[in-house]
């Protein structure tokens, strides 16, 4: 087992991990920025070490700061968390060279999903289900450009191979816009992301965001761990998300899980990962891979019993996955509300001193949050201040049980998304489940 683990992110996944080490009794050190010194998990971590002032791009993100936190520690192992260097191929690497183990899949794989163009190849070369695009990159001829277009049937959208994020997409209507908008996505891949490939895809008008959770141990064992539905989004960010997917047709899903264990074993994957999908008319298009935790996986973890990030440790730690796929056991239903510390109309940040924080309680709920009263809400980082997580023996149950804990929630002092999730819940359309990526933003009026 790991003898001692740096944690390189902060907030309500640091305290997951930091969670999760203790109980496998995992010595934890804690790295922060300047203003980060009072995060919960810092103050519960064996050892902590300040990596730089509040700018991420110099603590967070600064690669050798955390490679000498690690020396100077003693820790064996690096748990990237999500956002900062999670999907980091340059990280994983200087971290492995340095004599030291990251948690999550080899650099290579990194690399190779972190593209978007040769992780669709790999997809297809697997038998995971694509969205009908150019084969690949797209040419430079315009005759072919258009040939291709036609091909697949508009509306199209142009994707740039390095893109991330939400940016560098460009949707196209009718022929006439086409060459202009592959122009000029080209252009703004090559500023944004120094890399001016861009692909073609079929636009999917009302697709929803399914996603599929694996866990592989890199030596030939690889398991799902069921679906998740995250279509409610608001600039491409997740808002609420489910497990499972409601009213998807069993075949389909057992068909699409088993493609994507196999996928983990074609590529050599290992860790905690996840295969998004859009979903329309009962087809899965695979969109990407994130090779990380996500925000939302404890609602798997609610359905399944199995601790994802345990599991991260177990396998960085070289030990062969220790679930067969028929000992996964899927219970019920759970619902994940991300609390945000955001104006409620204008979504600007909403940084400051939480002066009183109650949350919410009771059979069934699970709250992972960083917050305490008193604890200052910087300005300079994501604003996720806590989810808000329930499990019921069904989809309504759950449901009523996140009426009751967004109702019991109480954070004073900053302002919250926390009346929309109390709207949300209560929407007669998402209640009936199944709601596409678009319904959020149209309700909201955007
Ligand atoms: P990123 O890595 O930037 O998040 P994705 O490929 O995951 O890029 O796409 C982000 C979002 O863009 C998707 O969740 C979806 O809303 C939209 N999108 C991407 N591809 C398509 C498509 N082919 N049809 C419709 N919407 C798409």
């Amino acid at each position: 087992m790991l003898s001692k683990v740096l944690i390189a992110n902060r907030g309500e996944i640091a305290l997951r991990v930091l969670r999760a080490c203790k109980e496998l009794d995992i010595k934890t050190v804690a790295v922060h920025s300047k203003v980060d010194a009072d995060l919960k998990h810092v103050r519960l971590a064996d050892e902590s070490v300040c990596i730089g002032p509040n700018p991420s791009s110099e603590s967070y993100l600064n690669i050798p700061a955390i490679i000498s936190a690690m020396e100077v520690t003693g820790a064996v192992a690096v748990h990237p968390g999500y956002g900062f260097l999670a999907e980091n191929a340059n990280f994983a690497e200087q971290v492995e060279r340095s004599g030291f183990i990251v948690i999550g899949p080899t650099p290579a794989v990194i690399r190779l999903m972190g593209d978007k163009v040769s992780a669709i190849a790999a997809m297809k070369a697997a038998g995971v289900p694509t969205v009908p695009g150019s084969d690949g990159t797209l040419s430079e001829d315009p005759a072919e450009i258009i040939a291709v277009a036609r091909d697949v049937g508009y509306p199209v959208i142009i994707k740039a191979a390095a893109g991330g994020g939400g940016r560098g997409m460009r949707v196209v209507h009718a022929e006439p816009h086409l060459l202009a908008a592959v122009a000029l996505t080209r252009s703004e891949a090559q500023a944004a992301f120094g890399d001016s490939r861009v692909y073609l895809e079929k636009f999917l008008e009302t697709p929803r965001h399914v996603e599929i959770q694996v866990l592989a141990d890199g030596q030939g064992n690889a398991i799902h761990l069921g679906d998740r539905d995250c279509s409610l989004q608001r600039r491409h960010q997740k808002v609420l998300e489910e497990a499972p997917a409601p009213g998807i047709p069993e075949a389909a899903r057992r068909q699409v899980l088993e493609a994507c264990v196999k996928a983990c074993i074609d590529i050599g994957y290992r860790g905690a990962g996840t295969f998004e999908f859009l979903y329309e008319n009962g087809a899965y298009y695979f969109i990407e891979m994130n090779t990380r935790i996500q925000v939302e996986h404890p609602v798997t973890e609610m359905i399944t019993g199995v601790d994802l990030v345990r599991e991260q440790l177990l396998i960085a730690s070289g030990q062969p996955l220790g679930l067969r796929q028929e000992q996964v056991e899927f219970r019920g239903h759970a619902f994940e509300c991300r609390i945000n510390a955001e104006d409620p109309t204008s979504f600007l940040p909403s940084p400051g001193t939480v002066t009183a924080y109650h949350p919410p309680g009771g059979n069934g709920v699970r709250v992972d949050s960083h917050l305490y009263g008193g604890y200052r809400v910087p300005p300079n980082y994501d604003s996720l201040i806590a989810k808000i997580i329930t499990h019921g023996r069904d989809r309504d149950s759950a449901l009523a049980r996140m009426r009751n804990a967004l109702d019991e929630l109480v954070v004073e002092g900053i302002r919250t998304n926390t009346d929309l999730h109390r709207e949300l819940v209560r929407d007669g359309d998402f209640r009936r489940g199944g709601v596409s990526i678009h319904y959020l933003e149209k309700k909201l009026g955007l």
